[in-house]
């Protein structure tokens, strides 16, 4: 590049430097406006100021400007909604990690919104007006639903295997077959959490099988207790082994130990029932002889985050005055929903209250029909078609396993043809709609899987997709 042509592009790079608006000016744009009503020109200022030095920047290194408009009102957009706002799952995983994984049923919801609103009686004995415990009911409904002794809430399943290793088996020796050493997503890591936990991790047997007498000759007198973790999110396929709970419990206590079992998504109902493979149940863990069992509040069992600890009362006691329990407890909202949820299952209407269970019972021929309802109605406007899919339960449950289920397609060759819409934006313009629809894309075709949406959702849904192409 010769001098005059530097100077030339230095030239160019001042001139649109110096057109970049002032930030009066655009606090007073038409566009901007309302932001400034909604969040106060307190907030808006620094993110038009944030929005113009980064503009500048790129003037600078690419010459280029872009649009600042369009920059910064995708930024007042972001900032004034909340992120958390209600979404359509329409993508088949009923479990949907990233999508905050079980919704609660109505009542649970309520029961939620009302201990976050009013006073509760958290701490209190109604009947003395003396202190109480915060997890007697938990405790109680727990034991009525596992045949567990007593149980325990605490902030999530991570934190639980937490607590129990950490109440138990610090400092000592805790043996895991090589095959559950494993990683179950999100940086939750068998070895690591024992680690923290101050335990040693002694692995036993081999990737693929297992036998009691490996678990035997680990032994030692430093050994604290057999951790077994269900394999939540993988298979092993094959030439495999592994004993039975009831082998593991039959060691554990000739030997003094503790057997400890993370079953994970705490299913209370089976599985099997719905054409799925059985997921252990949190019941049959206890039955089995477990001491302590471990599982998530917002995977199977629908209801809020939480980690749950089920087992015998000396020991749920031992972990309730660990120091670390205060520091992971479950707040007064979670326990209020968790409460509401386990009642669904003592009253035996689980399935017709808790959303998950009522996404995987529903009948195939109920989605279709609400399917081409949804296709009827959009008839007129896109070309769209029901077809048979597979939906999955999801969040580390049942890998491999699906659901028979039935999906609206809307094909890209109808948006491109009716509306100039691409496939991509048509999607996006469904994540960005109110509420935000999210769907899959598969075979050039947008689809929308019925059995994940809720079917007081459908008319929401129809307008949403209407409202993403355009139609008002
Ligand atoms: C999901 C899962 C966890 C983590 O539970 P969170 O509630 O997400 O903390 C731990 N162990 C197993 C086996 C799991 O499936």
């Amino acid at each position: 590049m010769d001098r005059s042509s530097a100077g030339a592009l230095d030239a160019e790079r001042q001139r649109l430097l110096r057109s970049l608006p002032a930030v009066s000016t655009l606090c007073q744009h038409p566009a901007v406006r309302p932001f400034v009503d909604e969040l106060g020109e307190r907030a808006v200022v620094p993110v038009i100021q944030e929005v113009l030095a980064a503009t500048r920047q790129t003037i600078l290194t690419t010459g280029q400007a872009g649009d600042v408009l369009t920059a910064l009102l995708r930024e007042l957009e972001q900032l004034a909604r909340p992120r958390l706002e209600p979404v359509i799952n329409a993508t088949g995983v009923v479990i949907h990690t990233n999508l905050g994984r079980a919704p609660v049923s109505e009542e649970a919801a309520q029961a939620m919104a009302d201990a976050a609103r009013r006073y509760t009686a958290l701490e209190i004995e109604l009947e003395t007006g003396r202190r109480g415990g915060r997890m007697a009911e938990i405790s109680r409904l727990l034991s009525l639903l596992t045949g567990a002794e007593a149980g325990l809430a605490v902030n999530n399943n991570a934190a639980a295997v937490l607590l129990v290793l950490s109440t138990f088996c610090a400092g000592r020796a805790v043996l895991v077959s090589r095959s559950q050493a494993v990683e179950i997503g999100g940086g939750f890591r068998i070895p690591d959490v024992l680690r923290q936990s101050g335990a040693r991790l002694v692995e036993v047997g081999t990737t693929n099988r297992t036998y009691v007498r490996d678990y035997e000759a680990a032994i030692s007198e430093e050994t604290a207790a057999i951790l077994s973790v269900h394999w939540s999110n993988f298979r092993i396929i094959g030439f495999t082994h592994q004993p039975s709970l009831e082998e593991l419990a039959e060691l554990a206590h000739a030997h003094g130990l503790l057997l400890i079992e993370d079953v994970g998504s705490g299913a209370l109902l089976d599985t099997a029932q719905f054409g799925l493979a059985h997921e252990p149940t949190v019941q049959e863990a206890i039955a089995a002889g477990a001491d302590l069992v471990c599982f998530s509040g917002d995977k199977l069992l629908g209801g809020p985050q939480a980690g749950l600890i089920v087992g015998r009362r000396s020991l749920i006691e031992r972990l309730e005055r660990h120091p670390l329990a205060r520091a992971i407890r479950a707040d007064k909202t979670a326990l209020a929903g968790l409460a509401t949820t386990l009642r669904h299952y003592v009253r035996g209407e689980a399935m017709e209250k808790i959303p998950v269970w009522r996404m995987i019972a529903a009948p195939v021929a109920a989605l279709e029909e609400r399917c081409r309802n949804w296709a009827a109605e959009l008839a007129a406007s896109v070309d769209c078609s029901v077809v048979a899919t597979e939906a999955t339960v999801g969040g580390g449950s049942l890998p491999g396993e699906t659901l028979p289920s039935v999906a609206l397609a809307i094909p890209a060759v109808s948006l491109q043809a009716r509306y100039g819409l691409g496939l991509e934006e048509f999607a996006r313009r469904l994540r960005l709609g109110r509420p935000p629809v999210i769907g899959r894309v598969e075979d050039e075709r947008l689809m929308l899987d019925a059995r994940t949406v809720l079917p007081e959702q459908d008319r929401v849904l129809v307008t949403a997709i209407r409202r993403a192409l355009g139609i008002t």
